[in-house]
């Protein structure tokens, strides 16, 4: 199983390595920013889940969502959004843009697993 991690922070995107690596069975790949991991996509990166933080510099997380969805080659991929806002409304606006599901920070190994396993329906 192949994940890519997109965060702007190096520190979360350790966590969220870390969790993956609890589950077990993950090849990581990371990327920095939502370009950078949109350009690995096209580029042919495939991958069968993608975790993807809301807020950093250019491209937004939604921004990206929407994108993936819009784009008929990688519109079937499973997307876990990772933020620090647990507001209904952005909640909504995420589910809106098309994410399987939302994780709010920090969470906890339980939860985390429990979501993964539901994104990838194992
Ligand atoms: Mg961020």
């Amino acid at each position: 199983m192949k994940a890519l991690i997109i965060d702007d922070s190096a520190t979360m995107r350790k966590i969220v390595r870390g969790s993956l690596e609890a589950i077990g069975g993950f090849e990581i790949e990371e990327a920095e920013n939502c370009d950078e991991g949109l350009k690995k996509l096209l580029g042919g990166l495939v991958v069968n889940l993608i975790l993807v933080d809301w807020n950093m510099p250019g491209m937004t997380g939604i921004d990206f969502t929407k994108s993936i969805r819009g784009t008929p080659a990688l519109s079937k991929i499973p997307i876990v959004m990772i933020t620090s806002n647990a507001e209904k409304e952005h909640v909504l606006s995420a589910v809106m843009a098309g994410v399987n599901d939302y994780m709010v920070k920090p969470f906890t190994p339980d939860v985390f697993a429990q979501k993964i396993k539901k994104a990838l329906g194992i």
